[in-house]
């Protein structure tokens, strides 16, 4: 075993000993948490987004200028996410989540749904669900298959045109989900950050939401267990840093936390 690998597991062991004492947990994950089922990431580096300009395909004008481009973009993604699955991470969250029970909350900034596909049940998806539409008429929800739309989706009640259900950029949070959001971070003792860049806000708020703990309770700040390939924005609220493929390293951690007391 090299040095690197030694680290990591003396890491992995400290953060199940401080799961271990925790009586509430949050956990926010990005899109790193789906990578190894096959979804890409956000190339925020390049400024596009699966070869398109983000402006375009994840903007309310994006889409007042050419729905026809914005729903292609988005029935590309339901076609790929159709095909995969969740990968080894997810379950282990899906886990963690049967420990702690009602104490528990997994907010994700994933529109894929993967989470719930692997078992999750309080998840608190801020940026909206690519299972879902909603009217730009009526603002009628509505879930869907993950089939293409063969034409521009249109509301079955008004007529006005469907949209992906999907908070874009230059949109805000629905608002009851980011209140449960902050709560659940200000509330917690530990919170797992894994696999975001943390540069999207609000979103990565949280992180430093949970650092700061919930003064009016006089609560102290929760411990941060960050889990990524690297280093991001959100290192230096980290308490401890997991660096390796959330899929290896999420497992291997609920397993060290689920066995027996020695
Ligand atoms: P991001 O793409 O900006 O960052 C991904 C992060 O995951 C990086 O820090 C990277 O180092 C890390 N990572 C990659 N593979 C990993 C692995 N196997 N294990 C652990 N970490 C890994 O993602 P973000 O921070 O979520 O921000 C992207 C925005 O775009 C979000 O707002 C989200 O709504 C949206 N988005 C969603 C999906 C999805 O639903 N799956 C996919 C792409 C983008
Ligand atoms: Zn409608």
């Amino acid at each position: 075993m090299n040095p690197s690998e030694n680290d990591l597991d003396q890491a992995i062991t400290t953060a199940a000993a401080e799961l271990k004492k925790a009586n509430r947990v949050a956990i926010l994950t990005g899109a790193g948490v789906s990578a190894e089922s096959g979804v890409p990431t956000f190339r925020a580096s390049d400024g596009l987004w699966e070869g398109h300009h983000i402006e375009d395909v994840a903007s309310p004008d994006g889409f007042r200028r050419d729905p026809k481009l914005v729903w292609d973009f988005y029935n590309a993604r339901r076609a790929n996410l159709a095909k995969v699955k969740p990968n080894p991470g997810h379950f282990a969250l899906a886990k963690l989540e049967e420990r702690f029970g009602d104490h528990f909350a997994l907010i994700t900034q994933n529109v894929d749904g993967l989470h719930q596909l692997a078992g999750s049940i309080n998840v608190l998806e801020i940026h909206g669900s690519i299972h879902r539409t909603r009217c730009t008429g009526c603002r009628r929800i509505q879930h869907h298959e993950l089939e293409p739309f063969a034409e521009l989706p249109e509301c079955e009640k008004c007529g006005a045109m469907l949209r992906p259900d999907i908070v874009w950029f230059h949109e805000a949070l629905p608002q009851g989900i980011w209140q449960e959001a902050t709560a659940a971070a200000a509330l917690c003792d530990v919170m797992l950050v894994v696999g975001t860049s943390a540069v999207v806000h609000p979103a990565a708020s949280l992180v430093p939401i949970a650092r700061r703990g919930h003064i009016a309770d006089d609560k102290e700040g929760s411990t941060i267990i960050e889990i990524n390939l690297a280093k991001t924005e959100a290192s230096e609220f980290a308490d401890i840093g997991l660096y390796g493929k959330s899929g290896e390293v999420l497992p291997r951690l609920v397993e060290i936390l689920n066995e027996p007391d020695a």
